[in-house]
């Protein structure tokens, strides 16, 4: 079989990486987020942000597999890619939305004008989620939302939200949820960050008192909305972009490994043995991780919908993301766990930093469990457990 790229491919990806290199300072650290806003509009005034959408709503007609690279290199340089819209809730609303609601919402996401979040999750719903129990009731032409979700990643800095709420408490539970979309201005919404143990300020509770949402916010047909919500959450699983992120890691390990007394004992890392085995672990499991990811972008170019080919992507690479992260702590030895800004820490911090991190990453868009009983169900046939 032949994985190599064709020659458009190949000068598409050097321009990306080019346009990237010249523009954006991978290593300028922690920014604030007008900059990645900023350099978002930039990327979208290229068409690259959504580049496989249809011209008609802000996209350039491209493939998929030309999205991937696009997605795949700006991961490498540690550039901002638009964040939901143009990887999950854009993709959604291409399958599912009405003419309307794609004339009126992709656009501003092609253009990285509006900012998404996910309202999924609850307190007590989240590998279960179709248990949840925010209540959206018909009032006229709106619909009324009181509840609570949790882990709202980017919240604070979004436009809007997508949400999942339970609009008949009596059917059984995949058959009551209606999606819908709410702009994060609308009176009745409040949030609240949550920190998490490396400082970060990702995720939020968000609240809804009484707010209300036009009947033509609705994803999908009413009490169908998880059927919709599916495919927002193939979307989120695909992509090879989690391999990218291990190889950024791997690479800047690597360079570090190999300088003069890496390991600060006269030797470097990579000369001691269990180092390079890791390395070498690593190196074999970024090839199969990305061609986890190659597959789902190749088949949604080929107008197939990847599940649990998503799921097997996702669990491998979130996996992998954690495997990278343990083998680089224990090989940097104990100066690996000091924090950004301590003199001895090598990388200033990065690969601690890494360590906690990726902790959560078998956790987001659906955990490793959830991945497996998806694989077993759709892809092997199996019964429910
Ligand atoms: C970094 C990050 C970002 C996130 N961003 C968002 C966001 O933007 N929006 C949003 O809505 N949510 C978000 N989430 C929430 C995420 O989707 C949930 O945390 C996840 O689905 C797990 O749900 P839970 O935390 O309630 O754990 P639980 O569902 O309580 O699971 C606890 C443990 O039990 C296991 N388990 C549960 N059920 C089964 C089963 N049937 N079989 C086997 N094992 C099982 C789970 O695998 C897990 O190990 C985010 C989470 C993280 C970590």
């Amino acid at each position: 079989m032949d994985f190599s790229w064709n020659e458009e491919e190949r000068e598409f990806r050097g321009r990306v990486q080019q346009f990237l290199e010249q523009y954006w300072d991978r290593t300028a650290g922690e920014r604030a987020m007008g900059d990645a806003r900023k350099f978002e509009r930039q990327l979208a005034e290229h068409g690259w942000l959504t580049m496989a959408w249809p011209e008609a709503y802000g996209g350039r007609d491209a493939t998929h597999v030309e999205q991937m690279i696009f997605r795949e290199e700006a991961t490498l340089h540690e550039a901002p890619t638009g964040g939901m819209g143009p990887s999950m809730i854009g993709p959604c609303l291409i399958v599912h939305g009405t003419e309307e609601q794609k004339q009126e919402h992709l656009p501003p996401i092609a253009a990285g004008e509006s900012r998404w979040c996910q309202g999924f999750s609850e307190p007590g719903s989240g590998s279960d989620l179709a248990s949840l129990q925010t209540r959206a009731v018909r009032d006229g032409d709106d619909w009324v939302i009181n509840g609570q979700k949790i882990w709202t990643s980017g919240a604070q800095h979004a436009s809007w939200i997508h949400i999942l709420t339970r609009t008949d408490p009596d059917a059984p539970k995949h058959r009551g949820i209606s999606y819908f979309m709410l702009d994060m201005k609308t009176p009745g919404i409040a949030i609240r960050p949550i920190e998490q143990m490396h400082g970060a300020k990702g995720f939020n509770e968000t609240f809804f008192e009484d707010v209300r949402v036009p009947h033509k916010n609705m994803i999908g047909d009413e009490n169908r909305g998880w059927y919709a919500a599916t495919t927002t959450l193939d979307f989120e699983r695909s992509g090879a972009h989690r391999a990218a992120a291990v190889q950024r890691a791997f690479d800047r390990n690597f360079d570090y490994a190999r300088q003069a007394d890496s390991a600060g004992t006269g030797h470097r890392i990579v000369d001691h043995d269990p180092s390079r085995l890791a390395f070498a672990d690593t190196h074999i499991e970024i090839d199969v991780g990305r061609t986890f990811g190659y597959r789902v972008g190749w088949m949604q170019g080929n107008g197939l919908v990847p599940n649990y080919e998503a799921s097997m992507s996702k669990a491998f690479n979130s996996e992998l993301t954690q495997r990278q992260a343990r083998r680089a702590i224990n090989m940097f030895g104990l100066y690996g766990g000091l924090v950004a800004g301590s003199a001895r820490a090598p990388l200033d911090g990065a690969v601690g930093q890494e360590y906690m991190s990726t902790v959560s990453s078998t956790i987001a868009a659906g955990t490793s469990e959830v991945q497996r009983n998806i694989i077993a169900t759709r892809g092997l046939g199996l019964p429910r457990g």
